[in-house]
């Protein structure tokens, strides 16, 4: 640890009289002075010590440097300032979050050249009503709280939903449907989400889906969620506090069960059937099924707000349980 004085294997040591603080003697560096978290006088350490400091913490080379003995008083001349001080650990920027890395990756990624080409030229159209919307047209992170106890997985972005606004679940019919539910049951602050700057915050809640590009017909090909399987793998690493996870639809669902599987969680999924309202506990989560909440589903009447709301309230149940039953 920078700072911390590590005595010499063979310390010179000449007499005289024992000092306060071993910081205050043997060197002239105020850093040095600030930054020792020496937390007691140690008995018998006398003005001449020799003592070494570690550069180890900060991954330099374990090369231990004498710093030399230098008694100030009040005409001692300025203390010239250090040209390059790295800076001690506690001042280093902190690495971007997980969710921050794996966002610019997800952003930036090309893997599947047919659903790039496919989200490109959609942008490049673009729908009739939507014809002066800038698409956002990349491929869509996730979004939310990344302290979530609740992750609902979906299955991509909508061409003229998530695809244009660069939000999931943002600018569709599947979001007008959703959002009122999850503002209703306190994960969203908004009943409505309309663009990426509309204000909406996600509490105890985090979005993401199997595949992040718009697929043609919504049909991924199973090469394409396997290509974008690693983001969901890295996303789920990231939320430590997660509880239930919400799968919308087959897709989503099995995306789950993969993850599972690939994490040798699991060694089979034949006896995880999805139907709507299915609730398993796995390796101390809650994979809970729902449909899809798309135009086919709600118009048809197959999915109903009340269907859905019994989905979200049953997650917020679960994920405000402090008893501790589901981490069996
Ligand atoms: S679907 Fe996923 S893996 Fe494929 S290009 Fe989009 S972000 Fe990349």
């Amino acid at each position: 640890m920078r700072g911390h004085h590590v005595p010499s294997p063979n310390p010179v040591i000449l007499r005289g009289k024992p000092l306060p603080h071993p910081c205050q003697i043997h060197t002239a560096d105020p850093w040095i002075f600030q930054n020792c978290r020496r937390p007691s006088l140690s008995p018998g350490l006398f003005h001449s010590d020799v003592f070494y400091l570690h550069g180890g913490g900060l991954g330099l080379p374990r090369q231990p440097f004498p710093v030399k003995s230098i008694r100030r008083n009040a005409s001692s001349p300025p203390i010239p300032p250090r040209v390059s001080q790295p800076k001690p650990f506690h001042q280093l920027p902190a690495p971007a979050p997980v969710h921050d890395q794996v966002r610019s990756a997800i952003v930036a990624c090309e893997l599947c050249p047919r659903l790039r080409d496919y989200c490109t030229r959609i942008g490049e159209i673009r729908r009739r009503a939507y014809q002066d919307h800038e698409y956002w047209a990349r491929p869509v992170p996730g979004f939310g709280d990344p302290n979530s106890r609740v992750l609902i997985l979906g299955l991509a972005p909508g061409a003229h939903g998530s695809n244009r606004t660069g939000r999931p679940f943002t600018g569709d019919s599947s979001g007008n449907f959703m959002y009122p539910i999850l503002h209703e049951t306190g994960f969203a602050s908004l009943p409505t989400a309309i663009s990426r700057d509309d204000g909406q915050v996600l509490t105890g809640l985090y979005i993401t889906a199997a595949a992040r590009c718009a697929p043609p017909d919504n049909k991924p090909l199973p090469a394409e969620l396997a290509n974008c399987a690693p983001y969901l793998d890295r996303e789920l690493e990231g939320l430590k506090h997660l509880r239930v996870i919400v799968a919308l639809g087959r897709i989503g669902f099995e995306a789950y069960l993969n993850y599972l599987v690939r994490r040798k969680l699991i060694t089979r999924k034949r006896e995880y059937e999805f139907r709507h309202g299915a609730e398993y506990v796995l390796s101390g989560h809650v994979l809970l099924a729902s449909y899809h909440p798309s135009n086919q589903n709600t118009q048809t009447g197959k999915l109903t707000k009340e269907m859905f709301r019994k989905i979200f309230k049953r997650a917020r149940e679960i994920a405000d349980d402090t008893t501790g039953r589901i981490s069996r």
